[in-house]
């Protein structure tokens, strides 16, 4: 007396329970008002370097002491070295190689500083 004869109860399709209607929405479109206020952020612009820099070293007047100075200049390998050192080295190849790139000029970035007051006028960046 098997009952696999027997057609499955036919159940009616009953969606699934939904989420009940928020809040805004139930009582037509107000939003209720949010804790914090969104910040718009605010369009300051920061100078971070005073005088246009080339990769030499400049003449000009330092912001920090306002002597009138010639720039001292630092030269290291900037983030195009570091970053073709590394797909070099991932490629595949010898150790060496990841550091040619370190040693062309054209990836240096310039550090300029003060020889004053030695405080750091800014970056020339390749
Ligand atoms: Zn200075």
């Amino acid at each position: 007396m098997s009952k696999a004869g027997a057609p499955p109860p036919q159940y009616t399709f009953v969606p699934p329970p939904s989420a009940p209607p928020s809040y805004s929405e139930a009582v037509g479109g107000v939003k209720p008002t949010s804790p914090f206020t969104p910040i718009q952020p605010n369009p300051t612009h920061i100078v971070t370097t005073v005088v246009p820099i080339g990769r030499h070293a400049t003449h000009m007047i330092c912001p920090s002491c306002n002597a009138e100075v010639e720039t001292s200049t630092r030269t290291e390998p900037g983030l195009i070295a570091y970053m073709s050192g590394f797909v070099i080295a991932l490629l595949g190849c010898w150790l060496g190689c990841c550091l040619i790139p370190c040693c062309i000029d054209e990836c240096m970035d310039v550090h300029h500083t003060c020889p004053n007051c030695k405080a750091y006028l800014g970056r020339y960046r390749r």
